[in-house]
């Protein structure tokens, strides 16, 4: 199932080029009170809501996908966690082009193990992306994003996929420079989720995907996730060695080689195989 989150906090199945408002499946979240539980209600829920979705889905309003706003399809993840070099092409870029390494040790993931960026960084494809600091580089990167869909630590990578609720495409936006990747990494819109969340029924093997960018039409970006360093179980169990992954938790695996700066006016659109498709407009700051 293609599960979206529209305009405001609307809740959509996507079949084909329509969606299928099923906000009323929402229903089924309990309220909270203080003290919340860590992660993301609609992804904690996920099992439920999608058992009422099916129920509601024969008679919901139809919309036309491109009439939609399509926001990230997890609202409020604990963590957005990065593999910043997961691809051996994209290692052998940074080696190649001081801009991207920074001068640090780039050989393995280990050597720099996963980074955060800022959950209020996050935004849909329709929001679009804002940039900061122009005078410096501003990059795209186009990264598989797996959707932790319960609280998860000490997972193995036999056992991970377990905790997977499903599949997105991240946008690691990224300004190059010298400060530490979560500080370049972290301004509001740079992290982009959309056009909504795959259930891992529908992704068997999420080490098997092309993913691809383009930036105004022109192909940037066109690699496999085969081709990643730790594939997406060994990211989990990596990452939940260190910490504990809640509902909504979004691993970004890694972008592969291409990777280049955008600018105020561009169109970026990005797509990974199985999961799907969207554009997302450049601008800047103040425009
Ligand atoms: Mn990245």
């Amino acid at each position: 199932m293609k599960i979206c989150r529209f305009d405001d906090d609307r809740l959509g199945v996507v079949k084909g080029d329509e969606v299928l408002d099923v906000t009323p499946a929402l229903e089924v979240i309990p309220p909270q009170r203080w003290p919340i539980a860590r992660g993301d209600p609609l992804i904690a829920n996920l099992d439920r809501v999608v058992e009422r979705v099916r129920a509601l889905e024969g008679a919901a309003p139809r919309r036309k996908l491109a009439d939609v706003k399509l926001r990230s399809p997890v609202p409020n993840p604990t963590k957005i966690v990065n593999a910043p070099i997961n691809y051996q092409a994209h290692i052998d870029e940074a080696k190649a082009d001081p801009k991207l390494g920074g001068g640090r040790k780039l050989n393995h993931i280990t050597d720099w193990g996963l980074f955060l960026k800022s959950t209020s960084a996050l935004v849909g494809p329709a929001d679009g992306i804002r940039l900061r600091m122009l005078d410096r580089r501003n990059d795209h990167e186009v990264e598989l994003a797996v959707v932790i869909g319960r609280e998860c630590r000490k997972a193995t990578a036999a056992n991970a996929l377990e905790f997977v609720a499903g599949y997105s495409i991240g946008l690691d936006m990224t300004i190059r420079g010298p400060e530490m990747p979560s500080w370049r990494k972290s301004v509001d819109s740079y992290a982009v989720c959309g056009p909504w969340l795959v259930t891992r029924d529908e992704v068997p093997d999420p080490n098997v995907l092309n993913l691809l960018l383009w930036v105004n039409g022109e192909l940037r970006q066109s690699s496999n996730t085969a081709r990643m360093v730790y594939n997406v179980q060994k990211l989990i169990e990596y990452a939940t060695g260190m910490y504990t992954l809640y509902p909504g938790d979004l691993i970004f695996s890694g972008t592969p080689e291409g990777v280049g700066p955008v600018a105020p006016g561009d169109v970026i659109t990005a797509e990974i195989e199985r999961v799907g498709r969207f554009d997302i407009r450049v601008a800047g700051y103040e425009g």
